[in-house]
This record gives structure tokens, sequence and C-alpha cells, in this order.
């Protein structure tokens, strides 16, 4: 039996992976989409202490061979469900199903739908909610971002160096991203703000050639041609399979305080999937050191 399973391979999940061998406990980790988590969408990263500058992929693959590096074995299985059953911890996948003593549940966060129509199906086709993975197929096009956080700001940075015009579109007038991203927007000549506007239809039959706003104080409406759309609203937990194991808080967050403890005994939780203010990079690495040390003390109260 493995003393202990991370679920989600993000920031939170692999910096659990390392404090928790470097405790020596054994670590099974699962992630069921990419490894690395949200950080690989972000073309730089500037605010993690101790590294002046790098870029999301770079980060995040840095700290997967970090994790390997002492010995984590890595399982590529989407997390269906966990049983508790006291001193041992079932975790089934699609595939298999594996036994801990522990569980950590790091599995982050997923990006907001705006949830107009035909957003779903025109992903791919003009919709994506990354910049860093679609803006190239953007060169020298028009395209709009919609979101006012650091998210939309660096994403509307990134695609001026390559875009011919870039749309920022936001519901208030005040960004909740950081203002040196919104000055070093300001001064970029191919971008235009588009505030208390909301996006209101996505224009286009087969692919995205434009949005409709709708300013919300006077109810114009404007279309912008554009033939990509990047939408950066925020995330939203994906916890629904472990809301019969631990507590979910109104939004869907695992509830559990600075401890990363859930209240089910040996099941912590770490990072951005957890009840917090602030999400960050910095928050999920120590989320994941928080919780990993925490599982390993539980772990060795059940040999006592
Ligand atoms: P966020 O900070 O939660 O911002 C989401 C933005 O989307 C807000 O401006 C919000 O508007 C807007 N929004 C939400 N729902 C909407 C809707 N239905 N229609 C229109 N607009 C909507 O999300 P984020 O930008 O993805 O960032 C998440 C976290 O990661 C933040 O803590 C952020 O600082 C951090 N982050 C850090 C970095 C970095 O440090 N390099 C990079 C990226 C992200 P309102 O403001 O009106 O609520």
């Amino acid at each position: 039996m493995t003393d202990i399973i991370i679920v989600g391979a993000g920031t939170a999940g692999l910096t659990a992976a390392i404090y928790a061998q470097r405790a020596g406990k054994s670590v099974m980790l699962f992630e069921g989409t990419a490894v690395g988590g949200q950080i690989i969408n972000t073309p730089d990263v500037e605010n993690y202490p101790g590294i002046a500058h790098t870029s999301g992929f770079e980060f995040a693959n840095a700290l997967f061979e970090q994790a390997k590096s002492f010995g984590a074995e890595i399982r590529y299985e989407a997390v269906k469900e966990i049983r508790d059953e006291g001193a041992v911890k079932k975790v089934l996948t699609g595939s298999g199903e594996y036994e801990a003593k522990a569980v950590i549940l790091a599995t982050g966060a997923k990006n907001r739908p705006l949830g107009l129509a035909r957003e779903q199906d025109l992903i791919g086709h003009g919709i994506s909610y990354c910049a860093t993975c679609d803006g190239m197929f953007y060169r020298g096009k028009d395209v709009a971002v919609a979101g006012g956080g650091n998210t939309a700001l660096e994403d509307a940075l990134f695609l001026t160096n390559f875009c011919r015009h870039v749309y920022l579109i936001h519901r208030r007038d005040a960004f909740r991203g950081d203002e040196k991203n919104v000055s070093l927007l300001k001064a970029k000549e191919n971008v235009e703000f588009v505030l208390n506007a909301n996006v209101t239809s996505i224009l286009g039959d087969d692919k995205v050639e434009g949005v409709e706003v709708t300013d919300k104080f006077s109810g114009e409406k404007r279309e912008l041609p554009v033939s990509g759309f990047f939408i950066a609203v925020g995330q939203m937990p994906a916890n629904e399979a472990f809301s019969g194991i631990v507590t979910l808080d109104d939004k869907g967050y695992i509830s559990a305080g600075e401890s990363c403890e859930t209240g089910t005994a040996g099941i912590f939780t770490a990072g951005d999937c957890r009840t917090k203010e602030v999400r960050q990079l910095t928050t999920a690495a120590s989320d994941g050191a928080v919780a990993a040390l925490a599982a390993a003390k539980y772990v060795e109260s059940l040999a006592e």
C-alpha cells in the first residue's frame, strides 16, 4: 500500500510530492490531464520568490522533474472516486483501484466559461481559454480577450506582441489584476479597452468572426470583428467526485483552513481547490508543503 496518494499534479500536488517523499513516505501521484496545472498557461512568472523571471511552462517542468527525482510514481489516470475505509483509502480511476494510508486532494481549478451560446462548440474554431497555447494561430489578426484579472491582462499583453489589434473586454472599469499589468497594457498601441461591457454573443457560424458587446449602462451594442476570442474570466473548482468524502463550500471548493485538513481523517487538500482567499503560485506551493507534512504525520500516527 502506498503511504500517500496525491490527486493532481499542479504546483500544489507536485510540491506535496517533494515534501512527502523527503519525509520518507512513498507517493503515487495521479493526473487526469496535463502535468503542471494552470501555471503552464502563464507566459511570464515574475512573482515567485527567488525566481526573477521564468515561463509557467518552464516552472512546471522543473517542478515535475524535481518531484520525479525523489521517486514519485506518476499515473496518468483521472481519479473518479475515493472510498474512506478508515486506515485505508481506496482510490478508484477508470483503469484501476489503488490503496493509500492518506490522500491529498490537489485538484486545482478549471477555466470558467462565459456561458454564451455556442461557446463550447467553437472551442478550437476561434474560442480559446489559453492564449499561450493558441495565441500564435492569430498572428497578424484581430482578437479579443474577456476578463479583468491577471490572466486576462497577461493574455492581452502576450497577444499584443504578434496580433494586429487586441480588444480587452471587462465588465467593470476597475481591474482585479495587478496595476503593473494594466500600465504595461496602456502603453501598448494595439490595445483597445472595452470597459463596463459584457460579451452578449459570439458572431460567425462555423468559426468566430466577431463578438457582440453590450454596454452595461447604456445598453448600446457594438460588434467587434475578431477571429480569436480568448476567455479569461477566472477558474472554478472540479471537486464533484469528492463531495461524498469531504465537505465542499457553496462554490464547490474543498472546505479546509490553512492546516489543509479536510475534517475527514487521512484526507488532506492543497492549492486552488480548497477554500481560500489568495490563489497564487506561492500559496499553492505553500499548501503542498503543509498538506504533505500533515499527511506524513497522520501516516506515522497509524503505526503507533
Ligand atoms: P480572477 O482574478 O478571478 O479574475 C477573473 C476576472 O473575470 C475578473 O475580473 C472578473 O470580473 C471576470 N469575470 C468573472 N466572471 C465573469 C463573467 N461571467 N463575465 C465577465 N467577466 C467575468 O481570475 P484569473 O485572472 O484567472 O486569476 C486567478 C488567480 O491567479 C488570481 O489570484 C490571479 O492573481 C492569479 N494569477 C497570477 C498570475 C501571476 O502572478 N503571474 C497570472 C495569472 C493569474 P470582476 O473583476 O468584475 O469580478
